[in-house]
């Protein structure tokens, strides 16, 4: 078994210090997926161990379908290591929409996947435009899971936050559930010593 943690501390993946997330709140720690993933090594690592728990669980899957930008590179090691075709989805004026000549058979079963799975917004948004298309969800899949939605065979309760339908499968390596604050909150703030930064472009 991986350990997901130590991965992310490895690649400087998982950084600790004071935080402005794009939610406007304030985080002690911030993930950031891509630098897991640059090393394409570490990349077929962890997607040949998240093939490896879709195969356990009997499911069949056809395509692999990633919204685009963060998912795509987990996505396509996945579809590597299940051995089947990968597409992506990506915004046009905000609107997730399947592009680039992307075709889907009728009733072809998919697979949506992510980098990091917070309340699984944009797979969700990807799920539909694959159903609108004629293809059949048959689950959904990430690296890191933030705590909000419930690893099947976790046992542990989806949170109202999560947006990934219940009766479906959702595949991930581990949980990263830590505190976000409100800035009023803050105990870094009320501490007093550091100012909040944005690490990246959204706080994930
Ligand atoms: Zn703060």
């Amino acid at each position: 078994m991986i350990n997901l943690e130590q991965i992310y501390k490895d690649n400087k993946a998982l950084l600790e210090g004071h935080f402005l997330l794009s939610s406007g709140k304030h985080s002690k720690y911030y993930l950031q997926s891509a630098k897991v993933l640059e090393d394409p090594k570490t990349a077929e690592l962890l997607a040949k161990e998240l093939a490896k728990k879709i195969k356990q669980s009997n499911l069949d899957v056809e395509l692999v379908c990633s919204p685009a930008l963060g998912g795509i590179l987990a996505g396509y090691e996945l579809a590597r290591a299940l051995g089947v075709r990968f597409i992506f989805a990506e915004r046009v004026d905000k609107k997730m929409t399947i592009r680039r000549g992307f075709e889907i058979e009728p009733k072809q079963k998919v697979l949506i996947c992510e980098d990091i799975i917070t309340t699984g917004g944009s797979a969700l948004e990807a799920a539909d435009v694959i159903e609108k298309l004629g293809g059949e969800i048959v689950g959904f899949a990430a690296i890191a899971n933030r705590g909000f939605c419930s690893i099947t065979g976790s046992g542990k309760e989806q949170k109202k936050e999560c947006k990934l339908p219940k009766n479906l499968p959702f595949f991930a390596l581990g949980d990263f559930e830590f505190e976000i604050y409100d800035q009023d909150n803050c105990p870094m703030c009320k501490e007093g010593s550091t100012k909040a930064v944005k690490p990246g472009s959204r706080g994930n």
